[in-house]
């Protein structure tokens, strides 16, 4: 039931040869990362529905081995009924009937990024437009200790705060985001990396940065980054970590357990100039067309509304969350033109 071969192999198995092997070593670190990406882009919506399900149950499971019978029970209750508004080809929105928020939640995850995605990406654009600075994505890494998740975040939270006081950073970057992910390798071992936007002000050599991770954190040197050519993908990109910020399937209770424990551990922020740009930040009309908030437009469809990628009529579909996977396999494999039918 659980599968054993994840796409979300874990980055940190590949960051473990980097460090005491060569410099081919490192760009393995980098294909893999390419090639997770793609291989978790040609997942179909229906499979993705099928795992976030699995991963629930899952995660319900072990949340009743632990006596958390009230969490497990909101876990169960998330998402379990829907409203599926679509036009028979396309699904234009999903309405869900109850949401438990809880932090592991893929479901609930989902909707934190898409929330995240449109709160911060015209600030992003508006950000780039006024300071005239090319957005980066910055991967942070620390070398393995014996310690916990809480602190193996604060000791790589400690080090980028020390890292953003030196003159270097300060001369090239003009803050940013930043997230957290945690994985965990084939040993059980507990690895923390820092996802970060960085807005730079002007190109570097990548081994002074490097120089300088090393200086701050004493012993590590691995970093990885890459400009964003696209901000709105770049932005998806980093707050994929907030919606999962583990992979959940390879989760025991003990691993419940501790995350339990960080409720009050901030898994993402702006620093920097960029956090001040956000306080005042105050979107125009046209900022708000030019990101073309698909949040606020699904709002508004009701039942009778034309489908806004086809123009037929949206009809109001009640189903499970079971029921999902299998309608999306409908939705994806039926020929233009053609409506569905068998789940009128
Ligand atoms: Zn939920
Ligand atoms: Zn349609």
């Amino acid at each position: 039931m659980i599968q054993s071969t994840l796409s979300t192999d874990l980055i940190t198995s590949d960051i473990l040869p980097v460090l005491s092997k060569s410099k081919v070593a490192r760009h393995t670190y980098l294909d893999n990362r390419v090639t997770k990406s793609q291989r978790e882009n040609r997942r179909t919506r229906s499979q993705r529905a099928r795992e976030r399900l699995q991963t629930k149950e899952h995660l319900s499971r072990l949340a009743v081995g632990l006596g958390e019978v009230e969490l497990a029970d909101k876990l169960d209750r998330c998402h379990s009924r829907l409203s599926v508004l679509t036009c028979g080809r396309h699904i234009a929105r999903i309405i869900p009937n109850f949401t438990c928020e809880f932090r592991l939640c893929p479901d609930c995850g989902r909707r934190r990024s898409r929330k995240l995605q449109s709160k911060y990406l015209p600030m992003m654009r508006g950000f780039m437009l006024h300071r005239k600075v090319t957005p980066v994505h910055l991967v942070l890494t620390q070398t393995h200790r014996k310690e916990n998740r809480k602190q193996s975040a604060k000791r790589i939270k400690d080090s980028f705060t020390k890292l953003q006081r030196r003159g270097f950073w300060q001369n090239h970057f003009k803050g940013g985001t930043w997230s957290l992910e945690f994985t965990k390798d084939k040993k059980g071992l507990h690895h923390t990396h820092l996802h970060i936007i960085g807005f730079r002000r002007k190109f570097f050599d990548i081994e002074l940065l490097r120089g300088e991770w090393l200086a701050v954190t004493g012993d590590s040197h691995v970093l990885h980054l890459k400009q964003i050519k696209d901000i709105a993908t770049g932005l998806r990109e980093v707050v994929k970590y907030v919606s999962k910020p583990l992979d959940i399937r390879r989760f025991g209770a003990a691993d419940l357990k501790e995350f339990l424990g960080l409720k009050n551990m901030r898994m993402f922020g702006t620093f920097g100039e960029f956090r001040d740009f956000c306080k005042d930040f105050e979107p125009s009309d046209n900022d708000a067309a030019a990101v073309g908030d698909l949040e606020s437009l699904a709002r508004d469809l009701v039942e009778g509304c034309a489908c806004p990628q086809c123009n037929q009529p949206l009809f109001d579909l009640r189903m499970s969350a079971k029921e999902l996977p299998q309608f999306y396999e409908q939705v994806e494999s039926s020929p233009p033109g053609k409506v569905g039918t068998s789940w009128n």
